[in-house]
């Protein structure tokens, strides 16, 4: 479907005799074992070693610079090595480097919760912290279940999700994930969920409207709540893009209904932004798009601008009044990771949000994407590009061997890698997602680096359709 190893593919590099880079990459593949690879491709040499990041570069140990056009798998927001962030840190270190979160606190954990339910979605009042992005998708998992269960509804076992859908890569993450490539190999470890057809408006009809197919779409997601309510804790869901599906996208009205129907059905609602999140989509949180607020919001990746493994997970105190007790009622909620509130990834992710509210990045987002939008226009009419689509500060070129029928290239020939490996020695990182190339850039990016980036894939794209 979408190439072997779907979006984090790894494009080679030279292997030149007496390079720093070439040595320190045969110490890797000496003890080393990277994740979502396989390694046999770097037979022929890699991975590329960094050695610093400065704003949207990368250095690897030669001196050759390679422009971040995907923000380091989604996580950056302000730049490698940023100031701002740099600083936070060094003082949190001096103070305090961690403390457990159990029977212990810490200033950071604190402003950051709450701040974080200030800019959230209304009525989000709750936080609790994990460590990743999958921890965080456990974490809203187990919650809703579990609240449920001290509701007294022990029905309650089962999940809906979207096809097409990713939400990391734990078993239960991976469960509620719709991509067959990371779910096929484990698909006897995975609970059985109640899967529902995506509202991707690729596939929608040439000339119809997105909102009214996204519309159209929602009745799958009806009948399943019609059929299946009494036996559902939750839907899950990637408001507006489905990102490692390959940067699917799909219309504001989709949530709105849905946040309408899982309400009328007594079904909690799991809202995962944990890569559209911080103003990736053009709005801080891509729920704004539509007015809802979910049951719960998973946020990771930008969190921290980037820095820090750190996963939140808001919630409405409705929801964490059902876990208030008296001890021997045994309703508290039971999930915790060594790292839990880390010192240094909350303080990581205070400087990030000081950087959204002393600066207009939203503002400056909305330039940057009319910029992309712009430079972008010459993919549209290659002879291999079905359709360019955008959300925000995401752009996604979706490539076809023809144009007319939108007939895919066997993933066998991985057409994508080529992509990427062209547009490396043009000194641009991109790593399409099979034969979607896509961009979403740091959004400190300057327009100058943009046309940089698209000129990149444009060569790439070129390669890649060569037979
Ligand atoms: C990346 C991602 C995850 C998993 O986060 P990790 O930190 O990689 O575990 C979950 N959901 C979405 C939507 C993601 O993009």
């Amino acid at each position: 479907m979408y190439g072997l190893y779907g979006h984090r593919e790894v494009p080679s590099m030279s292997k030149d005799a007496g390079s720093l880079s070439a040595a320190l990459a045969a110490r890797d593949r000496a003890v080393l074992w990277h994740p979502c690879t396989q390694m046999k491709d770097h037979e022929a040499g890699g991975p590329l070693p960094i050695r610093r990041g400065q704003g949207v570069w990368l250095e690897d140990f030669d001196g050759r610079r390679y422009l971040d056009a995907i923000s380091s798998w989604w996580v950056n927001l302000f730049g490698h090595a940023n100031p701002r962030i740099n600083t936070a840190l060094s003082a949190q270190m001096a103070d305090l480097e961690h403390v457990m979160l159990a029977g212990f606190s810490h200033l950071s954990a604190i402003e950051l919760a709450e701040r974080l339910t200030t800019i959230a979605p209304p009525g989000l009042k709750r936080c609790f912290y994990a460590d990743s992005g999958s921890a965080a998708v456990e974490v809203a998992l187990k919650m809703s279940f579990h609240y449920w269960r001290n509701q007294g509804k022990t029905r309650k076992t089962r999940f809906i999700t979207l096809e097409n859908s990713y939400h990391g890569e734990t078993l239960g993450a991976l469960a509620v994930g719709g991509v067959e490539l990371y779910r096929d190999s484990y698909g006897p470890l995975l609970m059985d969920t109640i899967r529902v057809p995506s509202p991707d408006c690729y596939e929608r009809e040439p000339g119809e409207d997105p909102a009214a197919y996204t519309a159209h779409r929602f009745e799958l997601m009806l009948e399943a709540l019609e059929r299946h309510h009494e036996e559902v804790c939750a839907v899950i869901i990637e408001p507006l893009v489905q990102c490692a599906g390959a940067m699917r996208m799909y219309e504001p009205n989709y949530l709105e209904l849905l946040r309408a129907a899982c309400t009328r059905f007594g079904v909690h609602l799991i809202a995962d932004e944990i890569a559209v999140g911080f103003g990736r989509t053009g709005t801080m949180f891509a729920c704004e798009q539509a007015r809802i607020t979910p049951d719960f919001l998973c946020l990771s990746k930008g969190l921290t601008g980037g820095y820090l493994p750190l996963s939140a997970v808001l919630t409405s105190e409705e929801i964490y009044q059902a876990f208030y007790a008296e001890y021997r009622e045994q309703k508290a909620f039971l999930h915790s990771h060594s790292y839990t509130g880390n010192a240094l990834g909350c303080r990581a992710a205070l400087a990030t949000l000081d950087i959204f509210a002393s600066e207009p990045v939203l503002e400056r987002n909305r330039a940057l994407a009319a910029v992309m939008a712009r430079d972008c226009e010459r993919l549209r009419d290659h002879p291999n590009v079905a359709e360019i689509r955008q959300r925000g500060m995401i752009v996604a070129i979706e490539l076809v061997q023809d144009k007319r029928t939108r007939k895919t290239w066997p993933w066998q020939e991985r057409r994508g890698l080529r992509v990427a490996r062209r547009a490396l020695e043009h000194g641009v990182l991109l790593r399409p997602l099979g034969n979607v190339v896509y961009f979403m850039p740091p959004y400190v990016i300057t327009e100058e680096e943009i046309a940089l980036m698209v000129e990149a894939a444009w060569l790439g794209i070129n390669t890649a359709a060569q037979d």
